[in-house]
Protein backbone atom coordinates (compact mmCIF):
# COMPACT_ATOMS: atom_id res chain seq x y z
CA UNK A 1 0.00 0.00 0.00
CA UNK A 2 1.38 3.69 -0.26
CA UNK A 3 1.87 6.63 1.68
CA UNK A 4 -1.75 8.35 0.83
CA UNK A 5 -1.32 12.50 0.24
CA UNK A 6 -0.03 14.04 3.72
CA UNK A 7 -1.81 16.90 5.68
CA UNK A 8 1.27 18.20 7.63
CA UNK A 9 -0.36 19.92 10.52
CA UNK A 10 2.95 21.73 11.60
CA UNK A 11 4.54 23.60 9.43
CA UNK A 12 6.56 26.91 9.78
CA UNK A 13 6.23 29.57 7.38
CA UNK A 14 6.30 33.05 9.21
CA UNK A 15 7.32 36.62 8.87
CA UNK A 16 10.67 35.35 9.67
CA UNK A 17 12.00 39.62 8.59
CA UNK A 18 10.52 40.75 11.91
CA UNK A 19 12.51 37.96 14.25
CA UNK A 20 14.54 39.47 16.94
CA UNK A 21 18.29 38.89 15.59
CA UNK A 22 19.41 37.04 18.61
CA UNK A 23 16.50 34.09 17.92
CA UNK A 24 17.07 34.61 14.18
CA UNK A 25 20.58 33.37 14.78
CA UNK A 26 19.59 30.51 16.94
CA UNK A 27 16.82 29.68 14.86
CA UNK A 28 18.95 29.61 11.40
CA UNK A 29 22.47 28.01 12.53
CA UNK A 30 23.43 25.71 10.74
CA UNK A 31 20.60 25.70 8.14
CA UNK A 32 21.28 24.16 5.04
CA UNK A 33 19.29 25.91 2.05
CA UNK A 34 18.37 28.74 4.31
CA UNK A 35 17.53 30.79 1.22
CA UNK A 36 15.35 28.60 -0.30
CA UNK A 37 13.46 28.45 2.93
CA UNK A 38 13.15 32.05 3.08
CA UNK A 39 12.14 32.17 -0.26
CA UNK A 40 8.74 30.42 0.33
CA UNK A 41 7.87 32.72 2.98
CA UNK A 42 7.88 35.55 0.62
CA UNK A 43 5.84 33.31 -2.72
CA UNK A 44 3.53 30.99 -1.81
CA UNK A 45 3.72 29.66 -5.44
CA UNK A 46 6.88 28.22 -4.02
CA UNK A 47 5.80 27.04 -0.94
CA UNK A 48 3.32 24.82 -3.01
CA UNK A 49 5.75 23.48 -5.47
CA UNK A 50 7.76 22.58 -2.39
CA UNK A 51 4.90 20.60 -1.01
CA UNK A 52 3.73 18.96 -4.52
CA UNK A 53 7.57 17.66 -4.14
CA UNK A 54 7.25 16.34 -0.97
CA UNK A 55 4.19 14.56 -0.98
CA UNK A 56 2.23 17.03 0.95
CA UNK A 57 -0.87 17.82 -0.15
CA UNK A 58 -2.42 20.51 2.74
CA UNK A 59 -0.39 21.91 5.34
CA UNK A 60 -1.12 23.96 8.47
CA UNK A 61 1.05 26.96 8.87
CA UNK A 62 1.78 27.44 12.23
CA UNK A 63 2.13 31.25 13.41
CA UNK A 64 1.67 33.43 16.77
CA UNK A 65 2.21 36.77 17.95
CA UNK A 66 5.25 37.37 20.32
CA UNK A 67 6.98 40.21 20.00
CA UNK A 68 9.13 40.61 23.52
CA UNK A 69 10.38 37.26 22.93
CA UNK A 70 10.71 36.54 18.73
CA UNK A 71 9.72 39.58 17.58
CA UNK A 72 6.37 38.50 15.87
CA UNK A 73 4.13 41.13 16.13
CA UNK A 74 0.21 41.69 15.64
CA UNK A 75 0.75 42.53 12.06
CA UNK A 76 1.90 38.39 12.00
CA UNK A 77 -2.05 37.40 11.57
CA UNK A 78 -2.69 39.94 8.58
CA UNK A 79 1.00 38.53 7.48
CA UNK A 80 -0.52 35.09 6.80
CA UNK A 81 -3.89 35.83 6.05
CA UNK A 82 -2.55 37.53 2.82
CA UNK A 83 -0.26 34.74 2.36
CA UNK A 84 -2.90 31.94 1.74
CA UNK A 85 -5.38 33.93 0.08
CA UNK A 86 -6.48 32.06 -2.69
CA UNK A 87 -4.46 28.43 -1.96
CA UNK A 88 -7.08 27.87 1.13
CA UNK A 89 -7.76 24.68 -0.69
CA UNK A 90 -4.36 23.57 0.68
CA UNK A 91 -2.93 25.95 3.16
CA UNK A 92 -4.82 26.60 6.95
CA UNK A 93 -3.48 29.94 8.23
CA UNK A 94 -3.06 29.39 11.93
CA UNK A 95 -3.17 32.96 13.13
CA UNK A 96 -3.00 34.38 17.09
CA UNK A 97 -4.40 36.30 20.56
CA UNK A 98 -1.14 37.48 22.34
CA UNK A 99 -2.93 36.83 26.09
CA UNK A 100 -1.04 39.52 27.66
CA UNK A 101 -0.99 42.19 24.53
CA UNK A 102 -4.98 42.09 23.79
CA UNK A 103 -7.86 43.97 25.82
CA UNK A 104 -10.88 42.41 23.87
CA UNK A 105 -9.67 38.50 23.19
CA UNK A 106 -13.54 37.58 21.70
CA UNK A 107 -13.18 40.72 19.54
CA UNK A 108 -10.01 39.98 18.00
CA UNK A 109 -11.10 36.26 17.17
CA UNK A 110 -13.82 37.83 15.55
CA UNK A 111 -11.62 40.12 13.30
CA UNK A 112 -8.73 37.25 12.78
CA UNK A 113 -12.22 35.05 11.62
CA UNK A 114 -13.15 38.04 9.50
CA UNK A 115 -9.38 37.90 7.68
CA UNK A 116 -9.03 34.06 7.05
CA UNK A 117 -7.61 32.67 10.24
CA UNK A 118 -8.95 29.39 10.60
CA UNK A 119 -6.48 27.93 13.75
CA UNK A 120 -4.88 29.63 16.58
CA UNK A 121 -1.59 28.86 18.32
CA UNK A 122 -1.22 29.80 21.66
CA UNK A 123 2.55 29.58 22.85
CA UNK A 124 3.16 29.44 26.68
CA UNK A 125 7.26 29.58 26.54
CA UNK A 126 7.20 32.41 24.55
CA UNK A 127 4.45 34.71 25.03
CA UNK A 128 5.08 33.97 28.81
CA UNK A 129 1.29 32.60 29.93
CA UNK A 130 0.45 29.76 31.66
CA UNK A 131 -2.98 28.13 30.13
CA UNK A 132 -5.09 27.36 33.12
CA UNK A 133 -4.16 31.53 34.23
CA UNK A 134 -7.41 32.45 33.73
CA UNK A 135 -8.11 30.82 36.98
CA UNK A 136 -6.14 33.53 38.88
CA UNK A 137 -7.47 36.71 36.99
CA UNK A 138 -6.13 36.61 33.63
CA UNK A 139 -9.86 37.19 31.72
CA UNK A 140 -8.19 37.67 28.33
CA UNK A 141 -7.61 33.92 28.44
CA UNK A 142 -10.78 32.57 29.20
CA UNK A 143 -12.53 34.87 26.78
CA UNK A 144 -10.08 33.56 24.17
CA UNK A 145 -10.48 30.22 24.87
CA UNK A 146 -14.83 30.57 24.90
CA UNK A 147 -14.61 32.45 21.73
CA UNK A 148 -12.18 30.04 19.55
CA UNK A 149 -14.66 27.21 20.78
CA UNK A 150 -17.45 29.59 19.91
CA UNK A 151 -15.79 29.80 16.58
CA UNK A 152 -14.95 26.44 15.97
CA UNK A 153 -11.34 27.42 15.64
CA UNK A 154 -8.56 24.47 17.00
CA UNK A 155 -6.29 26.02 19.46
CA UNK A 156 -2.73 24.67 19.15
CA UNK A 157 -0.35 24.59 22.20
CA UNK A 158 2.88 24.50 22.25
CA UNK A 159 3.61 21.56 24.68
CA UNK A 160 6.98 21.43 26.20
CA UNK A 161 10.46 23.14 26.14
CA UNK A 162 11.73 26.05 23.84
CA UNK A 163 15.60 26.86 24.04
CA UNK A 164 15.20 29.94 21.94
CA UNK A 165 16.83 33.23 23.81
CA UNK A 166 13.90 34.91 26.35
CA UNK A 167 12.16 31.54 26.55
CA UNK A 168 10.77 30.86 29.62
CA UNK A 169 10.32 26.91 30.59
CA UNK A 170 7.52 27.23 33.34
CA UNK A 171 5.33 27.38 31.17
CA UNK A 172 6.55 24.54 29.39
CA UNK A 173 4.33 21.77 31.05
CA UNK A 174 0.96 20.80 29.58
CA UNK A 175 -0.82 20.06 32.97
CA UNK A 176 -2.67 23.50 33.18
CA UNK A 177 -3.91 21.96 29.73
CA UNK A 178 -6.49 19.93 32.14
CA UNK A 179 -7.89 22.32 33.31
CA UNK A 180 -8.75 24.08 30.02
CA UNK A 181 -10.18 20.86 28.63
CA UNK A 182 -12.41 20.63 31.43
CA UNK A 183 -13.76 23.90 31.80
CA UNK A 184 -13.79 24.62 27.76
CA UNK A 185 -15.17 21.23 26.32
CA UNK A 186 -16.23 22.27 22.98
CA UNK A 187 -12.73 24.08 22.37
CA UNK A 188 -10.60 21.35 20.65
CA UNK A 189 -6.98 21.73 21.90
CA UNK A 190 -3.46 20.49 19.94
CA UNK A 191 -0.74 19.59 22.00
CA UNK A 192 1.70 20.71 19.71
CA UNK A 193 5.23 18.22 20.09
CA UNK A 194 3.72 16.06 22.73
CA UNK A 195 5.38 17.64 25.43
CA UNK A 196 8.42 17.20 24.05
CA UNK A 197 10.79 16.15 25.77
CA UNK A 198 10.29 16.56 29.57
CA UNK A 199 6.27 16.01 29.23
CA UNK A 200 5.17 13.16 27.17
CA UNK A 201 3.29 11.68 30.14
CA UNK A 202 1.46 14.24 30.54
CA UNK A 203 0.53 14.41 26.85
CA UNK A 204 -0.32 10.85 26.92
CA UNK A 205 -2.56 11.61 30.02
CA UNK A 206 -4.45 14.41 28.46
CA UNK A 207 -5.29 12.99 25.27
CA UNK A 208 -6.86 9.64 27.07
CA UNK A 209 -8.61 11.72 29.77
CA UNK A 210 -10.00 14.46 27.65
CA UNK A 211 -12.10 13.97 24.18
CA UNK A 212 -11.54 17.36 22.89
CA UNK A 213 -7.28 16.76 22.82
CA UNK A 214 -5.06 15.71 20.56
CA UNK A 215 -1.45 15.65 19.95
CA UNK A 216 0.74 16.81 16.61
CA UNK A 217 4.26 14.61 17.04
CA UNK A 218 6.26 17.52 15.16
CA UNK A 219 9.57 17.85 16.35
CA UNK A 220 9.97 14.30 17.22
CA UNK A 221 12.21 11.90 15.18
CA UNK A 222 9.90 9.88 13.56
CA UNK A 223 11.98 7.05 14.23
CA UNK A 224 11.94 7.52 17.88
CA UNK A 225 8.49 8.39 18.16
CA UNK A 226 6.96 4.58 19.65
CA UNK A 227 9.79 4.96 22.10
CA UNK A 228 8.70 8.27 23.05
CA UNK A 229 4.71 6.81 22.60
CA UNK A 230 4.66 2.89 23.45
CA UNK A 231 0.62 3.51 23.48
CA UNK A 232 0.01 5.50 20.16
CA UNK A 233 -1.72 3.04 18.52
CA UNK A 234 -4.17 3.65 21.33
CA UNK A 235 -4.59 6.65 20.50
CA UNK A 236 -4.08 6.87 16.26
CA UNK A 237 -7.56 8.94 16.45
CA UNK A 238 -6.49 11.86 17.77
CA UNK A 239 -2.68 12.32 16.28
CA UNK A 240 -1.74 14.45 14.13
CA UNK A 241 1.36 14.94 11.53
CA UNK A 242 3.56 17.78 11.61
CA UNK A 243 7.11 17.89 10.92
CA UNK A 244 8.08 21.59 11.93
CA UNK A 245 9.65 21.97 8.88
CA UNK A 246 11.90 24.35 8.34
CA UNK A 247 13.53 23.40 11.94
CA UNK A 248 16.85 22.86 11.14
CA UNK A 249 16.52 18.78 12.35
CA UNK A 250 13.87 18.18 9.56
CA UNK A 251 15.79 19.06 5.93
CA UNK A 252 13.10 16.58 3.89
CA UNK A 253 9.52 16.27 5.10
CA UNK A 254 8.96 13.21 2.76
CA UNK A 255 11.84 11.51 4.59
CA UNK A 256 10.39 11.67 7.76
CA UNK A 257 6.96 10.56 6.03
CA UNK A 258 9.13 7.29 5.04
CA UNK A 259 10.62 6.65 8.16
CA UNK A 260 6.77 7.32 9.89
CA UNK A 261 5.30 4.79 7.57
CA UNK A 262 7.94 1.91 7.81
CA UNK A 263 6.93 1.97 12.07
CA UNK A 264 4.96 -1.39 13.00
CA UNK A 265 1.46 0.96 13.43
CA UNK A 266 -1.56 -0.74 11.90
CA UNK A 267 -1.92 1.15 8.42
CA UNK A 268 -5.02 2.17 8.60
CA UNK A 269 -3.58 4.22 11.87
CA UNK A 270 -0.96 5.59 9.93
CA UNK A 271 -3.27 7.04 7.45
CA UNK A 272 -5.28 8.41 10.42
CA UNK A 273 -2.33 9.94 11.78
CA UNK A 274 -0.89 11.17 8.17
CA UNK A 275 -4.31 12.96 6.79
CA UNK A 276 -7.79 11.99 7.97
CA UNK A 277 -7.38 13.65 11.51
CA UNK A 278 -6.31 16.68 10.58
CA UNK A 279 -9.13 16.77 7.57
CA UNK A 280 -11.74 15.86 10.70
CA UNK A 281 -9.89 19.15 12.37
CA UNK A 282 -9.31 21.72 9.82
CA UNK A 283 -11.11 20.75 6.72
CA UNK A 284 -11.15 19.46 3.46
CA UNK A 285 -10.23 20.37 0.38
CA UNK A 286 -13.09 20.89 -1.28
CA UNK A 287 -14.97 22.76 1.38
CA UNK A 288 -11.85 25.65 0.95
CA UNK A 289 -11.57 25.04 -2.59
CA UNK A 290 -11.90 28.18 -4.24
CA UNK A 291 -12.66 26.99 -7.30
CA UNK A 292 -9.60 27.68 -9.61
CA UNK A 293 -6.52 27.22 -7.64
CA UNK A 294 -4.31 24.38 -8.14
ZN1 LIG B 1 6.75 24.44 15.63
Amino acid sequence: MSIPPVFDAHIHVQPWHMLHAAVRDRLWHGRAGLERVLETARDPATLLRFLDAEGIEQAVLVNYVSPDVMGFTHETNPWIADYVRGHEDRLVAMGSVHPRHTDDAAEEVARLVEMGIRALKLHPPHQLVRPNAYLDGMETLASLYAAAAQAGLPLMVHTGTSIFPGARNRFADPMPLDDVACDFPELRIILAHGGRPLFMDTALFLVRRHPNVWIDVSGIPPKLLLDYFPKLESIADRVLWGTDWPAPGVPSPRRNVETFWALPLAEASKRRILRDNAIALFGTRARFGTGGGA
